[in-house]
């Protein structure tokens, strides 16, 4: 099996990270492979079913394989750790892609590395499962994300508080794994011309135009501050809380790292945290434009002393560039939210227009996805919000202030943008239960039905549906 691989991580950042390899496993089983992604990757996925056990344990990597622990830092709930870095995964390789964009392969679960940290370098098939799984919503959600490529099944019980649980590990595809905390770890280190190699080298990876700006390094913090606005206000939209915005989890590249404690929300209300290791709620939907320009903060800070400028100027530069980071998750929040309402253009009202909805959502913790689905219906029913709001009659003026700014065709452009099926914390459970039992069949329909989200299909009714009343105020997430 050839996998083309050009390890530029490996041949241009030596000292960035340890060689190591994975931790051999008794007993091997692929359970998913990602077809689809696989073709993506140019790769024979018919051949991948066959020789996919041995490949993605780690236990015969493809001819070219270059295994890899990388460091990085982080702050993780606020509080600063110097030493994170890859304790249980290992970048195997890069790979370009058929559009010709530049992957990470890496291998999560793969077993202890010197960044273990004294914990045991291995995964569950639980989160294994959660992590391909939502990766896949995001995907079909049209939000940048690593996805999964394959699961495996390693034969090996892995203790948790929990008991012992079957070991599984997830191969993970990345545009890159370089993190805002990749940078803090060299800047805690006060190794300067690293955090520079490293910019110059992510430059050149995900913003190879900026290299010719008159101030690269300081373009390069824009446009990381951008991507990531753009992402954060991507989540919002779809009710999407990532429950671990450590800087540590946040991509340089703009997508979507590290599901973990994840969950989208049903029931709107700002305060909603399901990670059972979120207990401030740090990390709660509504405070994730905050994090977000937290963490930018500290990336700049990483970044100060390259900013071309003595020390005083340099710190002027970085905040022009923290202080339009408000602004601009905020156009882009908006921009998408007119989108989901389906307006025409852009008026000054909008704002107050989509601040009322969601104050009306609040009060009767409308469900998010389906109050934004069933608005292509409240297009010409009046009715059609009753459902959602079990008090339909307090949203009738708000109905005809909105009406009066739809857009043409309006019904389909709403349902193009809000969609149908979401990865329901119910239904993902449900699904990893009944794998955890050896059936794959329902992780394989909510999949089925996510990587097309916007397409109502007769036979998923279940899956459009809310969680029972009351699933979700004691659910939490790990
Ligand atoms: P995460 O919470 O997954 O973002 O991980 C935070 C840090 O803990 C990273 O350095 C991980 O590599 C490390 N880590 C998490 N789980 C394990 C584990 N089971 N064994 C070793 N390191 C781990
Ligand atoms: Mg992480
Ligand atoms: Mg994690």
């Amino acid at each position: 099996m050839t996998f083309r691989f050009d390890n530029s991580y490996a041949r241009e950042l030596e000292g960035f990270y340890v060689d190591w390899q994975a931790a051999p496993v008794p007993a091997p089983r692929l359970l998913r492979l990602n077809r689809d992604l696989a073709g993506d990757l140019g790769l024979d996925a018919d051949r991948l079913e066959a020789e996919g056990a041995a490949i993605f344990s780690g236990k015969r990597l493809p001819e070219g394989a270059h295994p890899l622990a990388q460091a990085y830092a982080g702050h993780q709930f606020g509080g600063f750790s110097p030493q994170l870095g890859d304790g249980r995964a290992l970048l195997i390789g890069e790979v370009t892609d058929r559009s010709g964009r530049r992957r990470d392969l890496q291998l999560k679960g793969s077993g202890r590395t010197p960044f273990s940290r004294g914990a045991d370098g291995k995964a569950t098939l639980g989160p294994v499962l959660r992590e391909y799984l939502v990766g896949e919503a995001m995907h079909g959600l049209g939000i940048p994300t690593t996805r999964a490529l394959a699961a495996v099944a390693t034969g090996e019980p892995v203790l948790r508080q929990a008991g012992e649980l079957p070991g599984a590990i997830l191969t993970r595809v990345a545009a890159s794994h370089i993190r805002v905390g990749t940078f803090q770890f060299f800047a805690a280190r006060s190794d300067m011309e690293r955090v520079r190699r490293l910019a110059d080298y992510a430059i050149a990876r995900h913003y190879p135009a900026l290299a010719e700006a008159p101030e690269p390094y300081l373009a390069f913090y824009e446009a990381v501050a951008d991507a990531q606005a753009d992402l954060v206000a991507r989540w919002m939209l779809v009710g999407f809380i990532h429950g671990v915005m450590n800087t540590d989890n946040m991509a340089i590249s703009g997508e979507t790292i590290d599901y973990g404690p994840c969950a989208f929300m049903e029931g709107f209300e700002p305060g909603t945290v399901f990670s059972s290791i979120d207990l401030q709620g740090r990390y709660a939907y509504g405070n994730q434009p905050f994090i977000l320009a937290w963490n930018l903060a500290r990336l700049g800070e990483a970044l100060l002393p390259l900013f071309d400028a003595d020390a005083g100027r340099a710190a002027e530069k970085a905040n022009a560039v923290l202080g339009t980071v408000g602004a601009r998750y905020q156009a882009r929040w908006l921009e998408g939210m007119r989108a989901k309402l389906g307006l025409a253009g852009a008026e000054e009202g909008d704002l107050s227009l989509a601040e009322d909805l969601l104050a009306a959502m609040q009060r009767a913790r409308a469900d998010w996805t389906l109050t934004f689905r069933r608005l292509a219906d409240a297009v010409t029913e009046d009715e059609a919000l009753r459902p959602v709001f079990q008090e339909a009659d307090t949203l009738q003026n708000w109905l005809s202030r909105w009406r009066r700014r739809l857009a043409p065709e309006a019904a389909r452009r709403i349902r193009a943008v809000n969609p149908i099926y979401i990865a329901r914390n119910h239904r993902v459970e449900e699904a990893l239960a009944a794998a955890h039992a050896g059936d794959l069949g329902p992780f394989d329909r909510l999949i089925g039905a996510l990587s097309d989200p916007f397409t109502e299909r007769a036979g998923l009714e279940d899956l459009a549906q809310p969680a029972p009343a009351g699933f979700n105020e004691g659910y939490r997430t790990f």
